[in-house]
Order: structure tokens, then sequence, then C-alpha cells
């Protein structure tokens, strides 16, 4: 991708562990790439079509001027944070944060941290099969568009599917939901459950009733194979459900685990289901 590069750019600012150093302050040096499509600002010459990297450079210094972090580390997160929240032409960042006069008490030229972070994309399972299903739905997906943390929120197609399992009775809506997020995957999930929550959720019987569910289905190529976290979900090439919606959103995304895409993965399972209907019609 595209790169808009700051070197150097020199802060004064009171960062450190030592009361000295929050009281006298010192001198900061960052270095970023903002990783952004240049080709519109580009073709146009249009200044709005691009990062302002004046704005940025004042950005960075307001930010580290009036914030005090004990490390720079922690001025570095929510630096990139705050930067990306900012500036949302901005896909990626790669900051480095530099202290050439960090009380060390030994000759040396530099110490810095660096750190790359981005809005990553992920795909989520939405379902609801007790109370007002619809509106459950809609609620969790107005939820998720209203988390900063969270955009370019899309919402497939809502089915309505037979229960799945032997536990379930009623009959689910279910849809796939496209997202950008900054969370990573756990406190993703830790949102979700919290929507799911609201929603009055109650964790009873798997595959139970339930007002809301929401799983992750993919997150980038992201591989989990934690029980608390799987992802991709282990058990989404079985499911027509999930993969008749995610179809819709992105039928090339590839399950980096089976290296199958999402109709690929939809058409077996289509076929296989018809091979079962098939040898059941002929043992009758
Ligand atoms: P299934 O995951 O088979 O669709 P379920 O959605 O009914 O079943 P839940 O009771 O909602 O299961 O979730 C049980 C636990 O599964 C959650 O607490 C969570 O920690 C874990 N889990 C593992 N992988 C995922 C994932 N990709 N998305 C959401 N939850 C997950
Ligand atoms: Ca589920
Ligand atoms: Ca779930």
């Amino acid at each position: 991708m595209d790169q808009i590069k700051i070197d150097n750019l020199e802060v004064y600012a009171y960062h450190g562990v030592f009361p000295e150093e929050t009281k006298e302050g010192q001198i900061f040096q960052i270095d970023a790439v903002l990783y952004t499509d240049l080709r519109p600002a580009g073709e146009t010459d249009e200044l709005t079509l691009s990062t302002h990297y004046g704005e940025v450079c004042q950005f960075i210094n307001r930010f580290l001027r009036e914030k005090t972090y004990l490390l720079i580390e922690a001025a570095a997160e929510h630096l990139t944070q705050e930067l990306l929240l900012a500036f949302p032409r901005i896909e990626k960042l790669e900051l480095e944060l530099k202290k050439p006069h960090a009380p060390i008490g030994l000759p040396f030229e530099n110490v810095s941290v660096k750190i790359e972070r981005g809005w990553k994309r992920a795909y989520l399972g939405i379902g609801s099969n007790l109370g007002e299903r619809q509106k459950l739905i809609d609620q969790a997906v107005m939820k998720l568009k209203e988390n900063k943390m969270i955009k370019d929120v899309k919402c497939s197609k809502i089915i309505s599917t037979e229960p799945y399992g032997d536990t379930a009775l009623y009959e689910f809506l279910n849809g796939a939901i496209e997202l950008k997020t900054l969370l990573v995957p756990d406190k993703l999930l830790e949102f979700l459950h919290q929507i799911e929550a609201e929603a009055g959720r109650e964790r009873k019987i798997h595959w139970g009733p339930r007002t809301l569910d929401l799983d992750i289905l993919f997150y980038e190529d992201f591989i989990s194979n934690d029980p608390v976290l799987t992802i991709p979900h282990p058990d989404m090439e079985n499911r027509l459900f999930v993969l008749e919606p995610l179809d819709e959103l992105c039928p090339w995304y590839f399950n980096p685990v089976t290296g199958k895409n999402v109709r690929q993965m939809l058409r077996e399972l289509k076929e296989s289901k018809a091979s079962v209907h098939a040898e059941g019609d002929g043992k009758a």
C-alpha cells in the first residue's frame, strides 16, 4: 500500500518514570509511516482526498505534549490509536517513538519503541431465536456501529433458518456482518459478549434458545486454536446459515486453515446435503 512518511519529527514532552523527566521534560523524536491509498489525491491533486501530513505532525505534537506517560510504550500505543481514529484514511500506521536523552547513564545514540497498528477486517455471525428477534439483531448492529473502535459495518440479508442441533426449538434469524476494527480478537469477543448480555442472553444450554448470538467467523487471516476463542469459527463449513449470508459479503474470502473460500465451502456443503437427501430417497 502507498505510504506517507514522517522522519524525525521533534517534540518536547514529559514522559518518563523519573520525576525530573515529568518536570523538566526532554526531546522526543517520531518516525511514522502512514499506510493509505494515495491514488485519489494523486489523480485529482486534491488535498481533501489525502491525509494532511502537516495536521498529522501537529496532532502528534499536541498529543505528546499534553499527555504524560511513564513509558514510551504507552505513549506510542495511545498515540497510534488516536491517530487512526482521527485520520480515517490511514489504514495502518508504523510509529517509532525515540527518546535520545533517556536517563540511562551511559553513552548511547538513541532508544526507541516501534509498533505497527491498523484497522483489521473481521466477519461475524449473528443469530437470534428468542424474543423480538429482528429488533435484537438491529440493536446489536447499531451497537457495533456506535463503538468508535469499529467502522464500516455492513450487514448481510437476514435469513430465517431451522434450528441447529437438537436443543433449540424455535426458528432462527441469521446473518453475517463485515466490519473493520482496532480491537484485538479477544477484546472484540469481549464486546460481543457485552452486546449479548445487554440483549438478555442467558447461557443455559449449548445451541439452546437465545436472544442473541454473536460469533467471530474470520479476523483477517488470524488463526487461533484456543477454545475460548477459536478463529476461524471451526464449524462454519457445516452451517448453511453461516455460509449463505457470508457468501453475500465475501464470497472469495479464504479460510486460512482449510484454504477454501466461502463460495467453495457453500457449494460443497450444498452438494453434500443434496447427496445425503438422494441416498435417503434411494433407501425409502
Ligand atoms: P457455536 O460456537 O458452536 O456456534 P454457540 O455460539 O452457541 O456455539 P456460545 O454458548 O455462544 O456457543 O459460546 C460459548 C463460548 O465459545 C464463548 O464463551 C466463547 O468463549 C467461545 N468461542 C470460541 N470461539 C468463538 C468464536 N469464534 N466466536 C465466539 N465465541 C467463541
Ligand atoms: Ca454460534
Ligand atoms: Ca456464540
